[in-house]
């Protein structure tokens, strides 16, 4: 119950709450469940109720368990509780889950056989040791490689199952069958190399807690109060490990949306919020309604958006901020255009005063932030990728570009030596080492160290031979820089190298995205003439990178966005071949799609004042072109909340909404009421009758025959690029 007198009058901290907040801050014993949609203030729900414990000195800063769901917000929140009780926030227990458990670990880490001094291995090293293991094992590592038992015991982890309890879990099926014992001989491995991985730390803190209840009797008595922001996205292991902590105190305080659940693809249960009230008996559930994030008009977006999603609790949101802004929908040619639109707009909204750090575009996939980035750049707007490395900065952006470099720059070491050995092919450090030595004694490159040194007996057989495969591979490539075309040569070397194939067995969640990325890039560097010219482009747009002005606009994935909030939000790629991205379909059907429509919706929502929705007739996907339809998402959102854009010429006559029964679904145009007049009359919107058989042109595509033709769609073969669905308003006749 509230524990504050009525009269009274409220201390400052207290004084920006509604009433439903006020309750969630102050009923401070016991569970507390605060589950409420997007904007409805529950992080600052979280911050006030620390500073409340504080100030009623219900407990002192070290008696506080706060958790975030990273290191940023943590950050965020550490900076607005000292805001009201100063520095004596520093002792406070405030972190995600990892840095806390990892914290709690280098206490005891002896209790589960590790030296307080443990290293927290990075993913390369567990899949060197996973590796080391299939081959003392006799386990072959092409069937099974590596990053697949990797992923299982990730996910092993997540869920709370240590090697004794997997059983006779599915997943143990990998490796023929023998998955649990190499998690039990990894988990070996790692105590003997005294480290242990990201999963560990909690189930390292688990098994502490459930075997020593000394140990845990003083955690008791030291957390009095804990909190979660994010709950939606909690895993297993997390659950567990709170629920241990929280078991004396019973003082547990959750705060989350079920609507903003988006990461079940790695590990995380939104059951986990679902089931609290049977979880902690006696739970205390408070619901927030108002929303003082978004204007009217976005957050009936988002509301009409979530609400065709099944697996939800549902509820009803509403706004002081009544009307506002209609969210835009734009359609627009490809992804360049799209780029140039939001550039534009961008530009726009800095005259009218927005500043660039109020301002978000949120992509579905990774490789959708280069065109941005290229643009941006292009028009020196200043910008920062949130949530991880800008496009040319990339893992596997590096490495493909070292592999180029090389092969324009035979002397480049630091990029040869960047790949010499990944994808691994048994060059180990020993090796490198002897080329180095020979490279300096002789005054000579790596590369060059190299080539003479498969002559002689320097290395061991193995090495010498995988270092000739290298020498000869670039030896190879090197000579068809005059023959083939560079973009053909770039995939050539990415597939002959192993390089791509070295992401297509990782099974690890990031790698599709990775692979995506390569593909990018390779349909980026068309835009240039050779090799040495896309280089060129990309070492002054990462020398670009270097300086560091105050405010920039933010580009990051949507999964990056959870929390956070801006004044005006760019959402690009709405198109069924993107988003819902096909991966999550094809995994895991309609719950997948669910967890794409509330990515959707996290999106809409992260928007104050303005939302833009963009989806492209053309998308390059995989290095493909593929034509699109507008997500479904787009046809899901109230007609009435949104200000469509046509564009001249695109979507046969433009997009409009075709009511069909109950769904509204974006349509294409009926081309007999054109609603668009100028620029349709340049490059579409003729009639050009064209029939199956007739020979056209394509300004992407080339020439090619009409194979079918309906209500200003064909279907064409073309010459070079194979079938293809495209625009009638963009072909001519050839
Ligand atoms: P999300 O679900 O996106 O994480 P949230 O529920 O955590 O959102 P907050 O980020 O805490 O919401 O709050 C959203 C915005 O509304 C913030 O700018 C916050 O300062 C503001 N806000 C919250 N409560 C109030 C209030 N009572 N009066 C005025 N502004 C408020
Ligand atoms: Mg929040």
């Amino acid at each position: 119950m509230s524990d504050l007198p009525e009269s009274a009058a409220l201390p400052a901290y207290l004084r920006n709450l509604n009433p439903p907040q006020l309750d969630a801050v102050t009923s401070t014993e016991g569970p507390l469940l605060v589950l409420a949609g997007a904007g409805t203030g529950k992080t600052r729900v979280l911050i006030t109720r620390v500073c409340h414990l504080m100030v009623t000195r219900k407990a002192f800063a070290g008696q506080i368990l706060a958790v975030t769901f990273t290191n940023k917000a943590a950050a965020e929140m550490r900076h607005r509780i000292a805001g009201v009780v100063g520095d004596t926030v520093e002792a406070m227990w405030l972190g995600t889950f990892h840095a806390l458990a990892a914290r709690i670990l280098r206490r005891h880490a002896e209790l589960v056989g590790l030296k307080p001094n443990f290293t927290i291995l990075d993913q390369d090293d567990q899949i060197r040791l996973i590796k080391q293991l299939l081959q003392a094992e006799n386990i072959d590592d092409k069937k099974w490689p590596a990053r697949v038992v990797h992923a299982v015991i990730e996910r092993w982890k997540d869920r709370g199952l240590t090697p004794e309890r997997v059983g006779a879990d599915p997943a143990g099926e990998v490796a023929g069958g023998r998955a649990a014992q190499l998690y039990a001989m990894y988990q070996d491995r790692l105590k003997t190399l005294n480290a242990c991985d990201f999963g560990d730390l909690l189930l390292h803190n688990l098994t502490i807690f459930q075997t020593r209840a000394d140990v845990l009797a003083e955690y008791h008595k030291r957390f009095r109060y804990i909190l979660v922001d994010e709950y939606q996205d909690t895993n297993v292991a997390q659950y567990m490990w709170l629920r241990i902590l929280a078991q004396h105190s019973r003082n547990l305080c959750c705060v989350g949306d079920d609507d903003q659940s988006i990461y079940g693809w790695r590990g995380a249960e939104v059951g986990n919020i679902l089931r609290f009230e049977k979880d902690f008996p006696g739970a205390k559930i408070v619901r927030l309604e108002q929303n003082y994030r978004s204007s009217g008009h976005i957050l009936s977006a988002a509301s009409g958006l979530i609400a065709h999603n099944r697996a939800r609790l549902g509820k009803t949101l509403w706004t002081a901020a009544e009307g506002g802004e209609k969210v835009t929908v734009r359609p627009v040619w490809d992804g360049e255009q799209e780029a140039v639109y939001v550039a534009d707009e961008i530009e726009a909204l800095q005259r009218a005063g927005e500043k660039l750090g109020d301002i978000a575009i949120l992509v579905r996939a990774g490789f959708q932030t280069r065109e941005f980035e290229e643009r941006f750049i292009a028009l020196g707007i200043p910008y920062r990728v949130i949530g991880g490395p800008r496009f040319y900065e990339r893992e596997e952006i590096r490495d493909a570009i070292a592999y180029f470099r090389v092969i324009v720059q035979p002397d480049d070491d630091l990029a040869f030596e960047r790949i010499i050995n990944k994808p691994r092919r048994g060059i180990g450090e020993a090796s490198v080492q002897t080329l180095r030595r020979l490279a300096r004694a002789r005054g000579i490159s790596l590369l060059a160290s190299a080539e003479t040194i498969v002559t002689t007996d320097e290395l061991k057989t193995a090495a010498r031979n995988a270092v000739r495969r290298v020498v000869d591979d670039f030896a190879r490539w090197r000579a068809q820089v005059e023959r083939a075309h560079h973009t053909e040569l770039a995939a050539t070397v990415l597939d002959e190298s192993g390089y791509t194939r070295m992401w297509q067995e990782d099974k690890s969640p990031e790698a599709p995205g990775k692979l995506e990325n390569l593909k990018e890039l390779v349909a980026a560097l068309e835009e240039y003439d050779d090799l040495p010219a896309f280089l060129e482009h990309v070492s002054l747009v990462m020398e670009n990178a270097e300086a560091a002005p105050a405010d920039m606009a933010s580009l990051m994935t949507l999964h990056a966005a959870k929390g956070l909030e801006f004044n005006s939000v760019f959402l690009p790629g709405w198109e069924e071949v993107l988003f819902p991205h096909p991966r999550a379909l094809d995994e895991k059907g309609a719950e997948g799609l669910e967890e794409e429509r509330r990515l959707a919706h996290v999106g809409l929502t992260r928007a104050r004042r303005r939302a833009y929705v963009s989806f492209a007739a053309n998308r390059r996907i995989h290095g493909m072109w593929q034509s699109s339809v507008p997500s479904r998402f787009v046809s899901e959102l109230p007609p009435e909340t949104l200000d469509v854009k046509s564009e001249p010429g695109l979507w046969g006559d433009g997009p409009q909404f075709a009511a069909g029964g109950n769904e509204r679904a974006f349509g294409y145009g009926n081309r007999r009421a054109p609603l668009i007049e100028g620029r349709a009359t340049e490059i579409g919107g003729r009639g050009l009758d064209l029939a199956p058989g007739m020979r056209v042109f394509h300004q992407k595509f080339g020439y090619g025959r009409v194979v079918a033709a309906e209500s200003g769609k064909l279907e064409v073969e073309f010459e070079h690029s194979g079938l293809k669905h495209v625009m009638e308003s963009f072909v001519e006749k050839a």
